[in-house]
């Protein structure tokens, strides 16, 4: 059946696949939510669509998939043995704006931590959470401060509303 696809379709039905709630992405949320971490997910206005962005820590988490961002000498990349020229174009695309993601995150402060699929395996998956909560704690941020009475703000709300912007 996929034979009869071109490599823009396949690539169609395969990011169809990779866009929304991978399993990997799950076990990485469901994790920091047990362990009580709060988090905003693909957040639109943020460069590259952090899976998971936890503004308290100033701290986007990437979680990729190990072939779509090419993770060099994994064993989860494999570059297929048809359409090669394409799929070598694709995969280069991606980890050059992977890149320019990431810088333009860390120019603007956000601790970017990216994780790999591989690296989410039963065996390692513990070890992997353990990195990147020590990762998180890296970077936090000045806690919300609510305007001094003087300075002309109404202070309605109770706390600092959790939204992307
Ligand atoms: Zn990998």
């Amino acid at each position: 059946m996929t034979d009869v696809l071109t490599p823009s379709q396949r690539h169609k039905n395969m990011s169809r696949i990779r866009s929304k709630n991978t399993k990997p992405e799950l076990k990485v949320r469901r994790w920091l939510w047990e362990h009580g971490y709060r988090y905003r997910l693909n957040v639109k206005d943020i460069p590259g669509r952090p899976d998971i962005v936890m503004r308290k820590y100033k701290t986007v988490i990437f979680v990729n998939g190990c072939f779509w961002h090419g993770h060099v000498g994994c064993d989860k990349f494999v570059m297929p043995k048809s359409n090669v020229e394409f799929w070598e174009n694709k995969i280069r695309t991606n980890k050059a704006r992977d890149e320019k993601n990431h810088r333009i995150l860390r120019e603007a402060g956000w601790n970017v931590i990216v994780v790999w699929e591989c690296e989410l395996k039963s065996s390692s998956f513990e070890e992997t959470m353990a990195k990147i909560v020590s990762k998180i704690g890296k970077n936090p941020q000045k806690p919300f401060e609510y305007p001094t009475p003087d300075s002309g703000f109404a202070v309605a709300e109770p706390e600092a509303p959790y939204s992307p912007k």
